[in-house]
């Protein structure tokens, strides 16, 4: 049996070596020109690196606290207090389906902030378009499996059986959601778990903020989600490594990328165990409720938006590549696959964009 140690060596390397290095001046000797700031904290039950280039204050504090606070109060199921939390404690109220049915047509009405419904909207129709390979109401089997924890060793090791995951199954399913006029109407119970979009979502919260500030360049990633904003200094392209799905460490290659553009990684490397020769990770196929197996080892999803990336590299990683790439396509995002033998397959509009690792 083998818990995975990659994430939490990540977080353990990254903050050993903080990157709050202080502002470096990029032009004409600091004479209120462009300076870059880096920093690397937690967030989001990852790490969260920032490289930003301004002409005004530091904003990684900022952008550290936007993402938090996202998460805090609007995203994670973790947080009795967040919308998502809120929506889920509501949910499972003994009864709940009885008491409030008729009065609200026939399900349950739950009303959420204006931002996290146009952000549900499209999470709802990400679950649609992949025929529920992407499924923002997984709550109840993700729970069921509880893979961070057991990745990072802080749960048992526990396989759940046929019977358990069909009972969480019961309490899954996005077509028992409808939105409407700023509100949730819940046919039945299910629990939310925006897990696989939320990342993304906090990049494009990011982008709207930037909008806002005298930054001139950014690349920022939250875990396997980044953004890239702006210009560099020198005006050369941001470089966005893939990490090499074979080791969960090194890079496989890079893209090279010019202003903003939002790349989203999914892979079985991530969060996993391995018991008895056989690796279970934490993207599920909602099909059957156990760790997806399509023969791909990571999709990585380059669009305009982050949240469309996010919740598009799970989908295609449950779909494989031939559907996958149809989706994607559906979206005018761009893919690289990587198959079980380490093939990489990339969609056309990254020919040229993506560089290949040169091998030693
Ligand atoms: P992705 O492929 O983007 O997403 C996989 C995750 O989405 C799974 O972990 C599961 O939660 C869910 N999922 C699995 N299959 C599907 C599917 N078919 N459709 C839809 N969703 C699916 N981790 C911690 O360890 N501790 C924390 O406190 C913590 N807090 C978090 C708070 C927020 C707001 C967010 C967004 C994430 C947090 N995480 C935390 C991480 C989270 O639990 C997931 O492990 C992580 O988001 C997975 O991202 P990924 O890019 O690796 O994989
Ligand atoms: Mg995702």
């Amino acid at each position: 049996m083998k818990r995975n140690p990659t994430f939490f060596h990540k977080k353990i390397s990254l903050l050993g070596s903080i990157l709050v290095l202080g502002p470096v001046c990029l032009l004409a000797g600091c004479g209120g020109q462009i300076r870059s700031y880096e920093s690397a904290d937690i967030a989001m039950g990852t790490v969260l690196n920032q490289t930003v280039y301004t002409a005004g204050e530091d904003e990684t504090g900022h952008i550290r606290e936007l993402v938090r606070t996202l998460e805090k109060e609007e995203l994670s199921f973790r947080e009795p207090d967040s919308q998502v939390g809120a929506v889920n404690t509501y949910l499972s109220r003994e009864g709940i389906f009885l008491e409030d049915a008729d009065s609200a047509g026939g399900g349950v009405r739950v009303e959420v902030s204006e931002g996290l419904f146009t952000e549900l909207s499209a999470l709802y129709e990400i679950s649609r378009a992949s025929g529920g390979a992407f499924d923002f109401t997984l709550g109840a089997l993700t729970r069921l499996w509880n893979m961070d924890a057991q990745a990072a060793g802080e749960a048992e090791v526990h396989i759940p059986g046929e019977e358990e995951i069909a009972r969480a199954l019961q309490n899954c399913g996005w077509e028992k959601v409808t939105l409407e006029d700023g509100h949730m109407l819940f046919s039945e119970k299910v629990l939310l778990d925006l897990g696989a979009a939320g990342k993304g979502i906090a990049c494009d919260r990011i982008g709207d903020y930037l909008r806002e500030t005298e930054v001139t360049g950014a690349v920022i990633s939250v875990g396997g989600s980044v953004v890239t904003w702006g210009e560099k200094p020198d005006g050369s392209p941001w470089q966005v490594g893939i990490v090499d799905p074979e080791t969960g460490e090194g890079i496989l290659g890079t893209l090279s990328l010019t202003g903003e553009w939002y790349i989203s990684t999914s892979g079985d490397y991530e969060r996993y165990v391995e018991v008895d020769g056989i690796r279970y990770h934490h993207i599920l196929n909602p099909e059957n409720g156990y760790p997806a197996r399509s023969g791909i080892r990571s999709v990585t999803v380059v669009c305009h938006s982050g949240l469309v990336s996010d919740a598009l590299s799970t989908a295609c990683f449950v779909l494989g590549r031939e559907e996958g790439e149809k989706l994607a396509a559906r979206y005018g995002a761009e893919t690289v696959f990587v198959d079980d033998e380490g093939n990489i397959y990339l969609s056309e509009g990254l020919e040229g964009i993506f560089k290949p690792k040169e091998q030693p």
